[in-house]
């Protein structure tokens, strides 16, 4: 479909795992996509080139988050990235997805890693929020990309699962203060995803634990999560804000 024509997406960590993904769908049904990165210039090239291959338009933005003055960082490269493409200021679609895992229990978290993880993952989006609100659109999407771990104990990663339980609650008082401006605002959480996050992946015992923690039995793949932020993005999802939306393939039903 061309659901996203005439739309501005920014996906943060838009050039790897699930935030390519999400890249490569909104393009695929026509936004113009900003695909920020932190680092990995190569990566970022390599989806803005397949998205344009694909037919789609896209563009990368580059900021280092988690370090002072992330967010006015972020939005000046995309300002002056979008400008330098045949599109008006402003945007419609803003995935906060960029994260990073701890993958200690609290007895091995350091001072410096609880630090890390709640800059990357919880006050770099609420600052990309507050400077972005008067670029977003009236109408416009905010999906913040949570985890299943905010829904069931998983204390081997209880630093990260507290950024993101933050970013959870962030979603709903934004979704009441954004809606006089027709802008809804979700979370979309994934399950066990095959991303370069989880490097213990490739352990096969690690591999099949985590694919059985789904009720279907396999890992998720990224395109499981695109397809569902895609929806959260489009118009079809109006009536829908404020909510934490499960896209874990069933993980830990019971
Ligand atoms: P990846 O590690 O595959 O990709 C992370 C992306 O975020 C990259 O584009 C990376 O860009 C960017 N990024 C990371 N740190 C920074 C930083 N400090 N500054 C700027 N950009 C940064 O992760 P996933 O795709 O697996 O994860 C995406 C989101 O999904 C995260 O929020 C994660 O918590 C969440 N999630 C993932 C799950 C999974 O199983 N994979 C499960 C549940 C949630 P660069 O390398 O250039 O810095």
């Amino acid at each position: 479909t061309d659901r996203h024509a005439g739309k501005t997406a920014l996906v943060t960590g838009g050039s790897r795992g699930i935030g390519r993904a999400i890249s490569h769908r909104l393009a695929r049904e026509g936004a113009l996509v900003a695909v920020h990165y932190g680092h990995d210039l190569t990566a970022a090239e390599r989806t803005v080139k397949e998205i344009q291959a694909d037919g789609g338009r896209a563009f990368p933005v580059p900021a280092e988050l988690g370090v002072p003055g992330d967010a006015d960082a972020l939005w000046a490269a995309f300002d002056e990235a979008l400008a330098e493409q045949d599109a008006p200021a402003g945007l419609d679609i803003l995935v906060n997805n960029a994260g990073i895992t701890v993958p200690r229990p609290i007895a091995q978290v350091t001072e410096a890693d609880y630090d890390r993880v709640f800059a990357v993952n919880t006050k770099a989006p609420f600052f990309i929020i507050q400077r972005g609100l008067d670029r977003l659109r009236d109408g416009g999407r905010i999906i913040n990309i949570s985890s299943v771990a905010t829904r069931v104990a998983f204390p081997p990663i209880v630093s990260y699962t507290m950024t993101k339980a933050a970013l959870d609650y962030l979603t709903l008082s934004l979704a009441q203060e954004l809606g006089s401006r027709g802008i809804t605002v979700n979370a979309v959480a994934p399950g066990y995803t095959e991303t370069e996050i989880n490097p213990t992946l490739a352990v096969p015992e690690i591999r099949r634990r985590y694919s059985e923690a789904s009720t279907f039995g396999r890992l998720g793949d990224p395109a499981d999560i695109a397809d569902v932020v895609s929806f959260v993005a489009s118009d079809d999802a109006r009536w829908v804000t404020g909510q934490w939306i499960d896209a874990s393939g069933g993980a830990h039903l019971g």
